[in-house]
């Protein structure tokens, strides 16, 4: 099966910090990706260097077999809650139709009536039909997620990258979120970041786990010391059935004691 994202010993840098070191990760294209790791463990960066946003330092990026900037068109993106001034006075509908501004616009560039008709089917296939005049700041921390996939939706991307969208988010809310990406998994590749080990975990094809390198990456069935190296601390996995006990050992997995 051909790759949608291949990453051959990627290491980033924010100056002098590392962000990530020495990262190989083959995601397929149909693949269901967990992505989980402590904060600062790079998870963000490896979606931004996805979309070509981030230079890369070391190491090579390919997504559809091209550079992250040539297959940009092909990827729809969620970005974290806290990353966006909820104050800008804007609606939900015009913020959906962002989705479908081209690059390179002209400065007279006007949305199409299909560009309009996409935003409005989106709103529709995310519950948020009747918000759509709403300006964002009113809406709730689930009712903004939905508006931010319904956006990345409107690039009509065969990749689907999304980070924290159960953040700040109600229980209900989540539920909807999380059969709405299975669902979208059926018809695009999908990389998830979540904390949300146990919601996850029975729907993902693979998970990856980072934490600055590439901790774990394959069946989404964890061991109890695959999660300790990650978290720096013991988690019960056991009592959630999530580990078989198994030490399967990444070539890139690194041991508390390493
Ligand atoms: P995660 O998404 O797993 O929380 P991030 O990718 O946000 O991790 O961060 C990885 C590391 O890079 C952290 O040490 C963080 O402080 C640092 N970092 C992230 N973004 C920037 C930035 N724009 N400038 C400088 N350092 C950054």
């Amino acid at each position: 099966m051909s790759l949608a994202v291949n990453i051959e010993n990627l290491s980033v840098y924010y100056g002098q910090t590392p962000a990530l070191t020495n990262v190989s990760l083959e995601v397929e294209q149909g693949e269901y990706l967990g992505l989980l790791g402590p904060n600062g463990g790079g998870k963000s960066t490896l979606l931004r260097t996805i979309l070509g946003l981030v230079p890369v330092s070391s190491g090579t990026v390919r997504v559809f077999g091209d550079k992250p900037s040539k297959s940009r068109a092909h990827v729809g993106y969620v970005p974290q809650l806290n990353s966006i001034d909820r104050r800008f006075p804007i609606t939900v509908f015009e913020v959906v139709l962002t989705g479908r501004m081209k690059k390179g616009i002209s400065p007279f560039f006007r949305y199409s009536r299909e560009d309009r008709e996409i935003a409005e089917a989106l709103l529709e296939k995310v519950g948020l039909r009747e918000l759509k005049a709403r300006r964002i700041s009113e809406l709730s921390g689930g009712q903004f997620q939905k508006m931010l996939i319904a956006r990345a939706l409107a690039v009509k991307p065969s990749l689907l990258l999304l980070d924290e969208p159960t953040a700040s988010v109600d229980a209900a809310s989540r539920d909807q979120i999380y059969s709405l990406i299975e669902e979208l998994s059926r018809t695009m590749t999908i990389i998830l970041v979540t904390h949300d080990l146990l919601a996850v975990s029975s729907k993902v094809h693979r998970l990856a786990c980072l934490n600055g390198s590439l901790i774990y990456h394959g069946e989404p069935k964890l061991s109890q010391r695959i999660v300790s190296s990650l978290y720096g601390c013991e988690v019960d996995l056991l009592a959630h059935g999530l580990t078989d006990g198994g030490e399967k050992k990444h070539p890139g997995e690194r041991g508390k004691n390493d």
